[in-house]
């Protein structure tokens, strides 16, 4: 442990909360160098929707390695991206009646967020854009200013400037359509809010502490983007690739954003992979205009492209985690009502929930309480208040059932220490029982 002290930075995150070295993973599980075996409920803050390792791909991304196929490829066509794309076409955009054309960006989810705003921006010639309460998009500096989080957004060293950020979807409470005081602002002329390029939004917040917006005001929204002519960015980075039940997350909902980023899970073995989808009429790149080096990732398009045919070919995976997601509505609104005492709630959708802890505190006991038993999981939120459930959505049944197991043991442990004595509790007398 002593050279990670040493030699990494401080700015090392996740690394905290599970301070062992790691280095073998399958599946739902991580192993530590001492051989302990751990449920992974992080799964890479939602990057291995799909496991660690997947046996389905792994002999696939060896073939290729093995056949000395392309593995950097600048931008240039390769046989790789070009099997990516009509796979994708086929069986995610077309099923889908949706028309997009793809842009690849450098491979990392915030790359991803700057290109979408930069060509909103390029498009309709407004700098202005619409960002939420709680929203995460990323920490490079345009999609830092669309970020909520104030410890991140304190670290840029300079303003954070073009955004306008609006209430999210029950920010000011239930019963207020925050879409409506949008609509309101942008039609007033001295609102002092500029008339916006477009709106970058996530159906669930991932970072933000899973707060899931209502299907009413996501359909609401677009009705203001296209009242007010602004685009409809949608950052399914974390929510989409199957993690709220369906590949995108705003399937259902029945909009068609004019701009989505995709990431995180999209390469499915973990490899790093970010692309845009654009509405072709809004397609105005000039050659090169958004470049970089690593925009051609070919693994990553093998390992996707297998992900694709595995899980998206018909409607079973879609179906599977729908029905996990239920069960983990279940569980969890049980141990809310068991133990919660009133303070704790349920949030999110599909395989995208949490517990709801209010006070960071107790859901960093949760945690640690559940790391002590094997379980890997982290929490979300302005305070950090949120147990978040990002498990890997082909776990086992009966792992899922194990996980949420240690969560409802980790919970009760920790709302019991929480909780304050009852006012006729007698200490001495306890200790005497006790004795
Ligand atoms: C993780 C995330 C990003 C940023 O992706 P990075 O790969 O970490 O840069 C952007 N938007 C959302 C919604 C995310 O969850």
């Amino acid at each position: 442990m002593k050279i990670f002290e040493e030699v990494e930075s401080e700015v090392q995150s996740y690394a905290r909360s599970f301070p062992r070295v790691f280095h073998r993973a399958q599946g739902e599980f991580l192993y530590d160098e001492d051989g302990n075996e751990y449920l992974d409920f992080l799964a890479g803050a939602g990057t291995l929707n799909y496991g660690h390792n997947n046996p389905l791909f792994k002999e696939t991304l060896l073939e290729y390695i093995h056949s000395d196929g392309i593995t950097h490829g600048l931008d240039l066509h390769t046989r790789a991206k070009g099997e990516f794309l009509q796979v994708f076409s086929d069986h995610i955009l077309k099923p889908r009646n949706l028309d997009y054309v793809m842009q690849f960006t450098g491979p990392t989810g915030t790359n991803a967020v700057e290109a979408a705003m930069k060509l909103a921006r390029n498009v309709t010639g407004r700098e202005n854009v619409i960002c939420f309460t709680n929203g995460f998009h990323g920490v490079s500096l345009g999609a830092l200013a669309a970020t909520g989080n104030s410890h991140h957004r304190g670290a840029a060293g300079v303003s954070l400037n073009g955004v306008t950020r609006m209430p999210y979807d029950g920010y000011l409470g239930e019963g207020i359509d925050t879409t409506a005081y949008l609509d309101k602002v942008l039609c007033d002329s001295s609102s002092g809010v500029d008339t916006p390029a477009a709106v970058i939004v996530e159906t669930v917040q991932g970072e933000g502490g899973i707060n899931a917006a209502s299907f009413e005001w996501l359909r609401n929204l677009q009705t203001v983007c296209k009242k007010h002519d602004m685009l409809l960015i949608i950052d399914d980075i974390q929510a989409g690739c199957g993690r709220t039940g369906t590949f995108f997350s705003f399937e259902d909902v029945g909009i068609q954003p004019d701009i989505v980023t995709l990431s995180k899970s999209l390469g499915g073995y973990g490899l790093p992979f970010a692309v845009v989808l654009i509405k072709p009429e809004l397609d105005q790149w000039k050659p090169g205009e958004h470049n970089g080096t690593f925009r051609g990732n070919n693994f990553a398009f093998v390992t996707a492209k297998a992900a694709i045919e595995h899980y998206w070919q018909d409607t079973a995976f879609s179906r599977d985690v729908q029905r996990k997601g239920e069960y983990v509505s279940h569980r969890l609104a049980a141990i809310v009502e068991k133990y919660g005492d009133g303070n704790l709630t349920t949030r999110g959708r599909g395989m995208f929930q949490g517990i709801n802890c209010v006070d960071g505190e107790v859901a960093g006991a949760i945690t640690r309480q559940a790391f002590k038993r094997g379980l890997i999981i982290e929490t979300s939120g302005a305070d950090d208040q949120v147990v978040k459930l990002l498990c890997p959505l082909i776990i086992g049944d009966e792992n899922l059932e194990r996980g949420i197991d240690i969560i409802e043991q980790a919970v009760k442990d920790a709302c019991a220490r929480s909780k304050p004595l009852p006012e006729e509790f007698d200490f001495f007398d306890n200790v005497r029982r006790i004795a």
